[in-house]
């Protein structure tokens, strides 16, 4: 059960907030996805302007992401007083459409909200820091990504190193008990540039030192410094917490999409996609590695009475009610079904 509050939930779509509140955001979401839809349409045209051809993986996806979400399945359920996203048709391709990088991103929260408390209320010790570690922007997404993500491979490994044996290079990130992390892939503000870097949500037993370093002699102290002799080019990293937020909300800001779908034209995020499709986004270590994030970009259906609305696509940002039907007087409970001890079905019920 996710508690956090509707500011905190951000841009994902959670089961706690309203009807109207998650159609309209799937809404937005939706029309995101049609302007990407559009983008591609061109590439085929363009491919096959070019080639005499059409691309048929590209053609396919397209497919896929022209009917993503054109309709959606609620119930409502009357005793709970929550909503659940029943049945839709999404695509998944959750770094080309924002639909499915919303339903992503919801699941993960879903996921992580339940191990963080179970650690957080194990461990008195602990509190939670939002760490973001960048590094220099650059004209090569493919270039900066992997620069980015080798470095924080190594820094992952030191902190290992040094916790299995403290005798090993000291690194701050030893504080760190357990954390969640995802890489978000946005162009830079003026356009020209990649700006790829990390959001983590981390456990930790004492709030690892940024410190800072002398780009031009080295000398420095803290994660700063660590930064800039692992990558060679980059110290900025951040590490804070609000005292109004709470830990949720914190995972909000790590479970939120990987491109800036509104932010960006769609040439960019279409040329993330094709950079990054396939690769690892996501992560997590210590404490809160292991968690698993359910395949389905569904909600898990509740027991009880339900009233069941569909909507359809209209255009433009909006879904409109096709369909509303009250199933909560026909539910009935499911019957618990008890067999003669010793039966052969109470024995081996397999067969
Ligand atoms: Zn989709």
């Amino acid at each position: 059960m996710i508690h956090t509050t509707k500011e905190g939930a951000g841009a994902l779509d959670l089961p706690d907030l309203s009807l109207f509140e998650r159609v309209e955001r799937l809404g937005k979401a939706k029309k995101n996805n049609v302007e990407m839809t559009e983008f591609i349409a061109e590439v085929l045209d363009r491919d096959e302007f070019a080639f005499g051809m059409v691309n048929n993986k590209v053609e396919k996806l397209y497919d896929r992401m022209k009917t993503c979400a054109s309709w959606l399945t609620f119930r409502h359920y009357v005793e709970h007083n929550q909503n659940r996203l029943t049945a839709a048709n999404f695509c998944g391709k959750h770094l080309l459409c924002q639909a499915c990088a919303i339903r992503r991103g919801a699941q993960k929260l879903q996921a992580y909200s339940q191990r963080v408390d179970f650690v957080l209320s194990a461990q008195a010790n602990l509190s939670p820091w939002l760490i973001t570690i960048t590094v220099k922007n650059g004209e090569r997404l493919h270039e900066r990504f992997e620069h980015l993500q080798k470095s924080f491979q190594l820094l992952q490994s030191r902190r290992k190193k040094h916790l299995q044996n403290p005798s090993r290079q000291f690194t701050e990130f030893a504080h760190i008990n357990g954390a969640v992390f995802s890489y978000e892939v946005p162009k830079s503000k003026d356009g020209e540039d990649w700006h790829p870097h990390i959001h983590m949500l981390a456990l930790c037993t004492k709030k690892p030192e940024v410190g800072h370093v002398d780009p031009a002699t080295g000398e420095g102290f803290g994660l700063a410094k660590e930064w800039f002799d692992i990558t060679g080019d980059s110290f900025m990293i951040d590490v804070r917490r609000n005292e109004n937020q709470d830990v949720i909300e914190m995972a909000c800001e790590v479970m939120k999409y990987a491109v800036k779908f509104t932010d960006q034209e769609p040439a960019d995020t279409w040329h993330a996609f094709q950079t990054l499709n396939g690769r690892r986004l996501f992560g997590s270590f210590g404490s809160l590695r292991g968690v698993k994030i359910p395949e389905s970009l569904l909600d898990a259906p509740l027991d009880g009475p339900f009233v069941e609305y569909v909507y359809r696509y209209f255009g433009g940002g909006q879904y409109e009610q096709v369909s509303r039907i009250d199933f909560s007087d026909s539910y009935e409970a499911p019957m618990v079904r008890t067999l003669p001890e010793g039966s052969l079905s109470h024995i081996a019920p397999s067969l």
